[in-house]
């Protein structure tokens, strides 16, 4: 090791320059990372791999200013200088910093650190006179040289560097390592990645600009991050999440805060930031710091109905009384994420430079300011919806600048907008990579898959013991659960059986296709498609627990007294079963009804044969009847909830097909299916919770809180019902009592509301926990947590490890991987929750979006389908919120406009607009004219006028407009809103399908979605018991999203 000394220039906070001399240390071993070593380098970790035709080695001023390129996973072998890691630290800060880390770690990179610095050979001294920079890229250059020297000349290294004079200077000094201009370097490698070229020109572009920035304040400085923290502490300043309120993104946005973190006893409420001055620069979602005005400068919130208010969950309206009102002094944390951006037509591009164009781009997410993008596209990319970065946003500026990372295609265009809703809501579902699926097992006729012998060996074989049978809907692909009973002991015991696919045995801990699940932690289901979480060899192959082949499962067995059921034994582990049989629901219950049918396994039997067959699965399925029977009757009792119940009856007379998905009657199977995997969840959870009590993953409903039932009592009230919310039990039998005869939408939107005031169902570390909050509401269980979907929810596949790991510490093996700790546990649980919500909000949003496609297609003024029923479910200051239920569509229904006008009511009940005032009861909302009163009260049925309101920049969004204070009656109303749903999306579709081919046939397109893309658009038969589950746990989602979410899976499952 040679010590010399390093002398370090470095800036101190009061921004004095400080000269640092520092003992620095070379040695000659210094790990090279790549699988060509010949020096048996200690190459620990992720390795280079030696096949490439070269390596990168990125300049400090390429990872600082283009490490966004660096990030494409087509671009392999990049090894990152410590200098440059260091460069960016100091001068990009801690965020990017952490970046590059995690880039570094993610094995899905194929990028190494190079401790260039340490290493005798390739550390360079600074030189005296030198500049940072230029000493910086000679180290870089040195150790790229040292990489191909070390390599023995067997692999090519090209330096990149936007540093003109370093090509000059470096590209002909040493064959084998090449200096290319970055720009250079993707058009001779990267020809076909386009998308990397876009981003080039749109970040040196937004560099070039930011030089030619004007020197004018527009906003106040932020103080620096000391004073801010001293200042939290004193309790002059609060700290806070700014959440802008979408409805008023301008004006209104709030602080909310940590409770914790707040001293302030009396501002345990929210602050509010009125303007974009107070605002200061801080984003949606930014970590800032504020100070409160002067108590006189207090306002209140504006509470009257705006568009698309109708689904936001409120206690009580809250009155526009004034609230703490304050101002941004500081932020202490960005963050700024990917947004899509829409670009305005010609005339309202704002200024030239060079050849350029600087653009105002208007963020689909109204909560997000406009951003300025500089490119010289700007006439090509109007009206086209295009992904952006904010770079800064200085002082002197009005708005942030940015720069285009990629094009996703036209505004409006069905693909355009889904990909819009995935970016926006952070889903990142590429096509699996090669060496994601080089992981996975081969099952292809020349090589099929086959049981390993030591499988055999250390797995319960049940294939020659148990009748194992899935239930599924017609046509399943992916089965994950299968279930078995059999009598034991002469009668006297029972034994149940839910087996599992088991997934992790495919899905090593850390392998890519684990890290891979792990960041999408669910399958993704769209209206029209589906993204899964697993590459389709497992989830359609060998995890489906197909008829008649061998396939790993993991499995619970319990041992059940004959008569009192009550269980006496459980076993769980892993095991190797056949299924027998693969049912549908409606051959099940047939079976079950002891009806004629026929079993397709049976048919090659001879008639005796058929018949013992026959009678032994019909016996089992009866037994499992009974026993699914007695759990619900246990968790009945125990006040679990079925909030969905009426609203997924009421389909029952649609066409066979949506008969067969309809929970409870007339296929009770449904309901026992559902019930013994809630009882295995149910079993599992209390296994790994009592094996590892600090870190084991659990799902909990925490109980809702008391305000938000608010709504639904008073409503319930006014209808004369009275609704008992004081424990689940009692919220159940309330509302299975709260029914209407006359109007079954009664009770529909009473269960509406319920489950709108319920929390959502949460994944939980139990070390982050304390046992009472381990109950879950909804489905009244202490203990419950999701084991019997791995194919589509990361969680489960924890779970099943964590199983495992319980199973080995019984038979006194220590568990072959570490387990994560309670933080690492909670933090995943923390992303998996997130996951969920960005997988609801994007389902929801798709929705939304099929439903503008079908009504912006149609003239509401002559299209009969344009008029519908609707019913009121709550009243607002200037209107009310109803529910078409033939779409299941919520909106606000406005009866007083800004020209000072209201709804009328004439004498065929005939509404139109007249200048008046409106007046808001609790139960009803009245308008006056000259013409006289009209009056709305909850629940009465109207005729609205369905449209599109359009915009360009955001999500279209649908108009209701109330023509009739009447009923709609239509033959079309009569039918059940399901059917109405899938023709819908399957309209849109066809549309969105027959507009692209015509655009293909005009060939004279813009950017388009890559091939990948559209093959990406899965249509694979989903699970439906899953399905079935997630509706069953409820407060997952709205009533209305549930079925929606229903209905979709419906339509990919029948199409
Ligand atoms: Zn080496």
């Amino acid at each position: 090791m040679i010590k010399t000394e390093r002398i370090l220039h470095l800036k101190s906070c009061r921004g004095r320059k400080v000269r640092v001399v520092r003992e620095h240390y070379v040695r000659e071993r210094v790990p090279c990372f790549s699988a060509l070593c010949q020096a048996d380098c200690d190459n620990d970790g992720k390795v280079l791999p030696g096949d490439l035709t070269h390596y990168v080695v990125p300049d400090v001023g390429v990872v600082v200013d283009y490490l966004e390129i660096l990030e494409f996973r087509e671009l392999q072998g990049i090894v990152f200088t410590q200098t440059a890691c260091q460069a960016v630290q100091h001068s990009k800060g801690r965020r990017q910093y952490n970046r590059l880390r995690n880039l570094l770690k993610d094995p899905r990179h194929d990028c190494v650190l190079f401790a260039n610095e340490f290493q005798e050979y390739s550390y360079c001294p600074r030189e005296k006179g030198e500049s940072q920079e230029k000493w910086q890229t000679r180290c870089v250059y040195s150790a790229a040289v040292w990489y191909h020297n070390h390599l023995a000349g067997m692999m090519d290294i090209v330096m990149i560097t936007e540093d003109q004079d370093a090509v000059a200077q470096f590209s002909s000094l040493s064959s084998g390592v090449y200096v290319v201009s970055v720009q250079d370097y993707l058009s001779n490698f990267w020809m076909e990645l386009h998308a990397a070229h876009e981003l080039y020109n749109s970040i040196s572009q937004a560099l070039e600009e930011k030089e030619s920035e004007g020197t004018e304040k527009e906003y106040t400085e932020h103080l620096p991050s000391e004073i801010l923290e001293a200042g939290i502490k004193s309790g002059r300043y609060i700290q806070g999440v700014l959440n802008v309120n979408k409805h008023r993104a301008q004006q209104e946005a709030l602080i909310t805060t940590q409770a914790s973190s707040n001293k302030n006893t009396d501002l345990s409420r929210d602050v509010l930031v009125y303007g974009g001055k107070n605002r200061n620069r801080a984003v949606h979602g930014d970590v800032v710091v504020v100070e409160l005005l002067p108590k006189s400068e207090w306002r209140g919130k504006v509470t009257s109905l705006t568009e698309r208010q109708g689904d936001e969950k409120t206690g009580e309206d809250e009155k526009s009384k004034p609230m703490p009102t304050g101002y941004v002094v500081g932020i202490l944390q960005r963050n700024w994420r990917d947004y899509v951006v829409t670009f305005p037509p010609r005339e309202a591009t704002q200024s030239q430079s060079r050849n350029s164009q600087r653009i105002l781009a208007i963020p689909w997410d109204p909560r997000i300011p406009k951003i300025r993008i500089s490119t010289q596209q700007a006439d090509a990319l109007q009206d086209h919806r295009v992904v952006v970065r904010i770079d800064s946003w200085e002082s002197t500026s009005l708005y942030p600048n940015g720069h285009s990372v990629r094009v996703l295609g036209r505004a409006g265009e069905l693909e355009t907008e889904i990909q819009t809703i995935l970016i926006e809501n952070f889903i990142h579902v590429p096509p699996f990579s090669e060496a994601q699926l080089k992981e996975m097992p081969v099952n292809s006729p020349e090589k099929p898959w086959k049981v390993h012998p030591s499988q055999v060996a250390s797995r319960r074989d049940l294939r020659g013991t148990h009748l194992v049978f899935s239930i599924d809907p017609r046509g399943c692909e992916d089965v994950d659960d299968t279930l078995s009973v059999r009598t034991l002991d002469g009668g006297k015991l029972l034994e149940l059986g839910v087996h599992i696919a088991d997934v992790t045995h495919f899905v090593p801990e850390g392998s890519l296709t684990d890290l891979e699940a792990r960041s999408r932690a669910t399958t993704y289901y769209l209206a029209d498609r589906r993204y899964d979480m697993l590459p389709a060899v497992l989830s359609a192959d060998l995890c489906s627990l197909l008829g008649g082949v061998d396939r790993y499962a993991m499995s619970v067995l319990w041992e059940l007294d004959a008569h009192t059921l009550e269980v006496t034994k459980v076993w769980y582990g892993r095991t190797l079963i056949r299924s027998s049989y693969q049912l549908h629901y409606e051959l099940a219950q047939a079976l079950l009804n002891r009806e004629d049918t026929e079993v397709p396994e049976l048919a090659p039997l001879s008639p005796e044969e058929k018949d013992a067959k026959l009678a032994e699965l019909t016996q089992a399925l009866e037994m499992l009847t009974h026993v699914a029977r007695h759990l619900r009757a246990q968790r009945d009792r125990g006040g679990a909830l079925e909030l969905e119940g009426v609203e997924v009856r009421a389909q029952l007379d649609a066409e066979k097909n949506i008969t067969a998905l309809v929970p409870r009657q007339p296929l009770e199977v449904h309901e026992t299916v559902a019930e013994c995997m809630i009882y295995a969840n149910h079993w599992v959870a209390r296994k790994i919770q009592k094996t590892f009590p600090h870190q084991a993953l659990l799902r909990h409903h925490p109980p809702p809180r008391q305000e938000f039932f608010s709504q639904l009592v008073d409503s319930a009230k006014a209808r004369g019902f009275t609704i008992n919310t004081s424990s689940n039990k009692a919220l159940a039998d309330s509302l299975d009592r709260a029914v209407d005869p006359e109007d079954p939408l009664v009770n529909r939107m009473l269960r509406m509301m319920a489950t709108q005031a319920m929390s959502q169902a949460l994944y939980f570390s139990t070390g982050a926990q304390s046992q009472e909050q381990y109950y879950h509401y909804g489905l009244a269980l202490d203990h419950y947590t999701h084991f019997t979907s791995p194919i589509r929810r990361y969680a489960d596949m924890i779970v099943h490890r964590l199983l495992t790991a319980a199973v080995d510490l019984d038979k006194g093996l220590s568990p072959a991987v570490a387990l994560a700790t309670n933080k690492e546990l909670e933090e995943t649980t923390q992303h998996i929750n997130n996951k969920n919500r960005a997988a609801q909000r994007a389902q929801k949003l798709s929705i939304e979006l099929f439903q503008c496609l079908y009504f912006k297609e149609r003239d509401p003024q002559t299209d009969p389908s344009c008029v519908a029923d609707a019913a009121i479910y709550a009243i607002r200051d200037n209107g009310v919120l109803v529910f078409v239920p033939q779409y299941g569509v919520k909106g606000p229904v406005y009866l007083k406009n800004r020209d000072g006008e209201v709804v009328t009511v004439g004498q065929d009940g005939r509404c139109e607009w007249k200048t008046g005032s409106v007046k808001r009861y609790s139960e009803h909302i009245s308008t006056t004219c000259s013409s006289g009163t009209s009056t709305f009260t909850l629940f009465d049925h109207i005729t609205v006028r369905i449209s599109v309101q359009p915009s360009r920049c955001h999500a279209d969004s649908l108009n209701l407009e109330i023509i009739s204070n009447k009923p709609h009656k239509s033959a079309e109303s009569q039918q059940p809103h399901s059917q109405g749903r899938s023709q819908l999306v399957q309209e849109v579709v066809r549309q969105a399908e027959e507009a692209s081919q015509q655009a293909q046939e005009r060939a004279s397109r813009g950017p388009r979605l890559s091939k990948e893309e559209r093959e990406f658009c899965q249509s694979k038969t989903p699970n439906l018991y899953s399905l079935l589950e997630e509706i069953r746990e409820l407060a997952l989602m709205d009533v209305g999203a549930c079925r929606d979410c229903f209905m979709n899976i419906m339509y990919t499952f029948y199409s």
